[in-house]
């Protein structure tokens, strides 16, 4: 069962950048990087020492309801290429350990299959996860902040 690494749809992130409002309804809130780990969560890459990007509040569900938490993320300010889904783990996991939270396909999490993993065991986690048929898709967060990064799907090949 291979994972794929999806990374925030174009909408969102041009949205964004165009001051549109994030999931609490607030605009973006713009900052300078100080190259010290940030990392943009639409092209997956560090965003660099200099380098303009957002603070905003993302919910990445489709819906509202009690599994959807919504919490802080960062994306370049400027326009950036998204990342192609992929099955390799990209520069956005910079960390050592990350969790993996798991979802049904209602959106709920699926109790006893998530947790914290060293970034090397990632994939092998993940693919591992996936092989539970009530899993639909993970979340990757930050171990240390909760922060979402992306979602994991299944290959679909
Ligand atoms: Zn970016």
């Amino acid at each position: 069962m291979s994972a794929r690494f999806i990374p925030i749809p174009c909408e969102n992130v041009i949205g964004w950048q165009a001051e549109g409002v994030d999931s609490s309804g607030l605009p973006a809130k713009q900052k300078i990087s100080d190259g010290d780990g940030l990392s943009c969560r639409h092209c997956l890459e560090n965003i660099g020492k200099g380098d303009p990007y957002l603070v905003l509040a993302h919910r990445p569900f489709s819906g509202l309801h009690a599994y959807a938490d919504t919490g802080p993320i960062f994306v370049h300010a400027a326009a950036c290429r998204r990342a192609e889904s992929s099955d390799t783990l990209t520069a956005i996991f910079n960390s050592a350990g990350y969790i993996l939270r798991d979802y049904d396909n209602g959106e709920i999490i699926v109790f006893g299959t998530g947790g914290v993993v060293d970034r090397a065991r990632i994939i092998d986690r993940a693919e591992t996860i996936l092989e539970n048929p009530a899993v639909a898709f993970i979340h990757a967060r930050s171990e240390q902040n909760n922060c979402f990064h992306c979602r994991i799907e299944r290959a679909s090949t």
